[in-house]
């Protein structure tokens, strides 16, 4: 098991500690406490924690994701439909006709604000479909932060979006 070193993780280059549990097989456990990634896994494992640690993150944006629509749908009055997390070439969300809401992995990369402005974002899609001036007088409203984060996706969004997970770790 060789030690990953860093990943961008909530915006912040954060380290991954890589803690071996002897003569065991256990398959990689993450998580993050006072600003580290710890990694439990054991000697032997044979798999690949990059996998472990694209897990990890696509944990984190549906926790938060979810987190986050639990406190926007009600205020906008929508249900949204299924939340997933996917790896989306392209797109950092999506709302699909039917309602549900897709949202990229690599946000976990992003600071906090900027995957809100995202969530936010598609739930507002819910009710908005377009990029009307109607849409973006809601997304104020509803996201204070819109500004701040639409700078940061010009300013870094093309780098993370091209961003793998073994190129994420450093
Ligand atoms: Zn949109």
């Amino acid at each position: 098991v060789s030690e990953p070193g860093q990943i961008m993780f909530r915006g912040v280059v954060t380290t991954i500690s890589v803690v071996p549990i002897p003569d065991s097989r256990a398959a990689p456990r993450v998580t993050f406490l006072d600003q580290v990634l710890k990694v439990a896994v054991g000697s032997q494992y044979s798999g690949s924690i990059e996998a472990a640690m694209e897990r990890f993150l696509r944990r984190t944006v549906r926790v938060e994701a979810t987190a986050c629509l639990s406190v926007v749908a009600p205020k906008l009055g929508v249900v949204p439909g299924r939340v997933e997390v996917r790896g989306q070439r392209t797109k950092w969300g999506n709302c699909s006709a039917r309602g549900n809401l897709s949202f990229n992995w690599r946000l976990a990369m992003a600071p906090p604000h900027v995957l809100r402005y995202i969530v936010v974002h598609e739930a507002v899609h819910l009710v908005v479909p377009d990029h009307s001036p109607k849409f973006w007088l809601t997304m104020q409203s509803m996201c204070p932060e819109t500004e701040r984060a639409r700078q940061w996706l010009v300013a870094n969004g093309e780098r993370v979006m091209a961003t793998g997970i073994s190129r994420a770790l450093h």
